[in-house]
């Protein structure tokens, strides 16, 4: 007796104390955001308990991880990237600033010096950091402009590529990330690249996916001091697939193409906008493959999380940087449009014991990432003031605190600007502003002279694949609304249009 006294009472006495830290720490926060990850790409959607919630089909894919995640989570339906593409979408998601104030107007290349991710901005890592969180970056940033840094041959960029998009991005640009196992853009997915906190280049000749979860999984373990012991993590990873290429087995696993490889393209197409003909239709085959591989990699990831005891205490999030038209629209142009498939991602958030899982359907936007996650983690008092969007946390926990929801989402599309004569690109043209309110979507489009180039008006409840575009000539009321409505945003956001009268200068 006296024996298992001695041995009972210190573990009960190490439990409470265990239980006590746990209360005590703030969460870990995990974010997940394969690039190119389209929202309809997750069977979950066929499901009944959702699909009442939308009006459209899931792709034919299979998701068995993401279907089980979802049922222990809030999904967003309408979770919305402001600028979808892959620079503007880091640059915001990390500094909860629009393009306009965080630098990255356009996607960051050798030839748009002016778009890169400004190195005094604040970004969520330096709060996290701050306030004593580990931060970790595994995969894709594509938010600094390409310059002669290579850390293995000073002078000299990180390839021979002209122009340059991949860079290597030194210490000082980190932003509070202390772990760090990333690169710049680079699409070869079977021969990925990163360079390592300490700026060593590692090739692993192996699908990215994998290695970067063998990382996650790693920073998790923590063998080797990847982060600080005690104390809490946010660890962001950035897979590369789905993005393209998708166009042979180099671009995926053979056992995730063998699910698509013998299906037609009425069995992989069940978007009714989906054209077919279009030369990329083969895609859709390897596409879907990296949607499953990923899939099974992020189930990989999530049962290290309960293994090792931390997915009690731990945020999960899974979303994507912007989707993919995948032959929808008659588009070859996978993004960058407000066309649904592109506009809206999959914004899918666990929090265990914390939140009531469902669908939820407030427009949850990119500018509203920092802050929202920053209460989260019960730092609402460290959002930085440079933080354009809202913390829409009371929507997550359901605390009862009072919280401005969102009618409707910015969209912004930017453009070149000139062409300088050393061949760089000069600031940004501002293309196309939009919405998208809890019914329609709405784009207004601009020539290079300021002339209106189109007015797109989508009623996305009776036609959720945006297959008959509103005459706004014929609906003038909805019009004024819409506009009225874009107006508004365009101030909250103070973007150019605002300040410019852009929309007071178009004739209609
Ligand atoms: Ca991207």
């Amino acid at each position: 007796m006296k024996n298992i006294d001695k041995v009972i009472l210190p573990l009960t006495t190490l439990a409470l104390l265990g239980c006590e830290q746990a209360k005590d720490q703030r969460p870990n926060i995990i974010y997940v955001y394969p690039d190119q990850f389209r929202n309809q790409a997750m069977a979950f959607w066929n499901e009944p308990d959702y699909a009442e919630h939308i009006g459209w089909k899931a792709d034919p894919v299979k998701t068995p991880r993401l279907d089980g995640f979802a049922d222990e989570s809030i999904v967003f339906s309408r979770a919305m990237s402001n600028c979808p593409l892959s620079s503007p979408y880091r640059g915001i998601f990390l500094t909860g600033m629009y393009p306009e104030r965080n630098g990255i107007t356009l996607n960051c290349m050798a030839e748009r010096p002016q778009s890169s991710l400004r190195e005094d901005a604040t970004c969520i890592s330096d709060v996290l950091d701050a306030a004593g969180y580990s931060c970790g970056y595994i995969g894709k940033l594509h938010a600094d402009h390409p310059t002669p840094n290579d850390p293995a041959n000073p002078g000299h960029y990180v390839s021979d590529r002209r122009p340059e998009w991949d860079a290597y991005t030194p210490v000082e640009r980190r932003h509070g990330f202390t772990y760090w196992y990333s690169y710049g853009t680079f699409d070869e997915h079977k021969n990925p690249h990163y360079w390592d906190t300490e700026g060593v280049r590692h090739d692993p000749k192996v699908w990215s996916v994998g290695h970067e979860t063998d990382k996650a999984i790693e920073f998790l373990r923590n063998r080797n001091e990847e982060r600080k012991k005690d104390a809490p993590f946010f660890l962001t990873i950035a897979y590369n697939p789905p993005h393209s290429p998708y166009e042979s087995l180099d671009d995926c696993m053979e056992e995730d193409f063998a699910i698509y490889k013998d299906m037609d393209y009425s069995e992989l197409y069940v978007r009714e906008n989906a054209d077919t003909t279009l030369t990329k239709a083969d895609a859709a085959r390897y596409y879907f493959a990296n949607v499953t591989g990923v899939d099974r990699e992020f189930g990989r990831l999530l049962d290290e999380l309960k293994e090792l005891g931390l997915d009690r205490n731990t945020i999960v999030i899974f979303t994507s940087d912007h989707g993919e038209t995948m032959c929808s629209q008659g588009t070859y142009d996978p993004k960058n449009s407000i066309y649904t498939e592109s506009f809206n991602v999959p914004f899918i958030i666990r929090y265990p014991e914390r939140i009531r899982p469902r669908v939820d359907s407030t427009l949850f936007s990119t500018i509203d990432i920092m802050p929202t996650l920053l209460s989260l983690a019960g730092l609402n008092d460290m959002i930085p003031s440079s933080a354009e969007g809202r913390d829409l946390s009371p929507v997550i926990l359901e605390n009862g605190k009072e919280c401005d929801t969102p009618d409707a989402a910015l969209y912004i599309r930017n453009v070149n600007g000139p062409y300088n004569e050393k061949g760089l690109v000069e600031g940004f043209f501002p293309a196309a502003r939009g919405i998208k309110t809890d019914r329609y979507t709405f784009e207004i489009a601009i020539q290079k002279d300021g002339t209106l180039s189109r007015v797109l008006i989508f009623d996305d409840i009776n036609d959720p694949y945006q297959l008959n575009p509103l005459d706004y000539k014929k609906e003038p009321d909805t019009f004024a609304m819409l506009l009225n409505k874009l107006d508004a945003k365009l101030e909250e956001a103070n973007d150019i249009w605002h300040r410019e009268n852009r929309l007071d200068n178009l004739k209609f």
